[in-house]
């Protein structure tokens, strides 16, 4: 049997217009000869009714801090509407097509509301209706705990089911329908003249993913790579071949190599406070020690890391800087909060040991006056720490100076 599973994110199933496109699309797979698995998100996106901002609204209008397994089992809604109404509409059109749960299509989670993590993904039930001739209709997002309560997957998570339920059935392929024609080398409402990728690393999406590319999720990838599933990133609205994730290069370039370019793509993750901790000589090691236990201790996970004899430089998300703040003061911590920051990365498959790499970056940064905060790098990215007011001209320079915009 050749499964090929496709994921149709929130704009591919908003209106009846836009679901006629993708039920084209799982109708040419069907006369490929693969039997489709679909997996749908809630209908929309922020201010549409069932999207799924909206139902946190709902609940959080009410009840400021409602807890996140409350939460959950109201954003399950969007996709379970989502699937019900791509269900009837597969019907409607011929196809013996069954809505599914995540959770009666086997995928079990741990606990963690909000952001639960797949334990694991039963197929049998899916493999049984495809044997069957039928079209599964998987609720993305969502998931199962053991005490069958409904978890999701964090934002952006069905992405996540899909590539789930690929590993577990083995699929040939899995499709993620978006409204862009792919992976581009930044994200296309900053640069204007961002170009489409035809083909990417698993590893290098991964990053680009982890550093703020909303495009997929960053686990989709990492859970397809594990299994070497091809996943192809593509527009519902055209008929573009769309972005291959895959770990081979493409057949022109050799077909072996890992793709090698020094810079693959600009991206960037907002909503970040850079804490500035001032030490005096007598303080040491023990000094830092506490400031990163106190996080760790308190779920404040932290970034871009710098210490110095006379100051500790990280980053924290500017949703637990009043809880930070309030700890470091409990410490009689002399420290500092610099707020609207804002991560800006160039990420790069081929940039290890490359010469040049930071200077070309410093420079494109300099030269339009943006002021670095601090850096930090790795074999495949670069990252620097700007104000946000600087985040559409930091990407756009970067973006240019690393030969993306040609
Ligand atoms: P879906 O609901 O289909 O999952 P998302 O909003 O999650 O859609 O992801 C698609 C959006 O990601 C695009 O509309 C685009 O604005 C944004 N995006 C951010 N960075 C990139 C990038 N590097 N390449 C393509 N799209 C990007
Ligand atoms: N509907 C969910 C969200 O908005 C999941 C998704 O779209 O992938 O985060
Ligand atoms: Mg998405």
């Amino acid at each position: 049997m050749r499964i090929i599973v496709q994921k149709f994110g929130g704009t591919s199933v908003a209106s009846p217009e836009v679901r006629e496109l993708a039920l084209r699309k799982i109708e040419k797979a069907r006369d490929q000869g693969f039997n489709p698995v679909v997996v749908v998100s809630a209908m929309g996106r922020k201010g549409a009714p069932y999207a799924t901002d909206t139902l946190i609204d709902i609940a959080r209008s009410a009840y400021k801090y409602i807890a996140d397994r409350e939460l959950d089992q109201i954003m399950c809604c969007g996709e379970i509407i989502s699937a019900v109404i791509m269900t009837g509409m597969l019907q409607a059109a011929g196809m013996d097509a069954v809505m599914l749960t995540g959770g009666m299509a086997g995928i079990i989670t741990d606990e963690h509301f909000t952001d639960a993590r797949i334990l694991k993904c039963d197929p049998t039930k899916i493999i049984n209706l495809l044997k069957q001739g039928k079209v599964p209709v998987v609720c993305g997002f969502q998931g199962m705990t053991g005490e069958n309560e409904f978890t999701t997957l964090g934002r952006g998570g069905s992405d996540t089911s899909a590539s789930a339920l690929g590993a577990a059935l083995n699929a040939d392929i899995i499709e993620i329908y978006t409204d862009v024609d792919g992976i581009m080398t930044a994200d296309p409402r900053i640069v204007e003249n961002a170009k489409i990728l035809d083909c990417i690393s698993y590893g290098e999406v991964c990053q680009l993913a982890h550093q703020g590319a909303k495009v997929i999720h960053p686990r989709a990838v990492e859970i397809a790579m594990q299994k070497n599933i091809p996943l192809v990133v593509k527009s519902t609205f055209s008929e573009a071949p769309g972005t291959l994730i895959t770990n081979i290069a493409k057949e022109d370039t050799g077909g072996s190599a890992v793709i090698d370019r020094v810079a693959t793509g600009v991206t960037y993750l907002t909503n970040i406070v850079q804490v500035k901790v001032h030490l005096d000589d007598t303080m040491g090691t023990d000094a830092s020690f506490e400031v990163f236990k106190t996080m760790a201790d308190n779920g404040i996970s932290v970034d871009l890391i710098n210490i110095h004899p006379g100051e500790i430089m990280f980053t924290i998300n500017a949703d637990h800087a009043e809880k930070a703040s309030i700890k470091l003061k409990r410490l009689n911590y002399e420290f500092e909060i610099v707020e609207h920051c804002a991560k800006v990365s160039v990420v790069g498959g081929g940039m290890r040991e490359v010469p040049g790499v930071m200077a070309s970056f410093i420079e494109a940064l300099s030269r339009n006056k943006i002021a670095i905060l601090q850096t930090v790098d790795s074999h495949t990215s670069i990252s620097v720490l700007v104000l946000q007011s600087d985040i559409g001209a930091a990407v756009k320079s970067l973006h240019e100076k690393f030969g993306l915009s040609n």
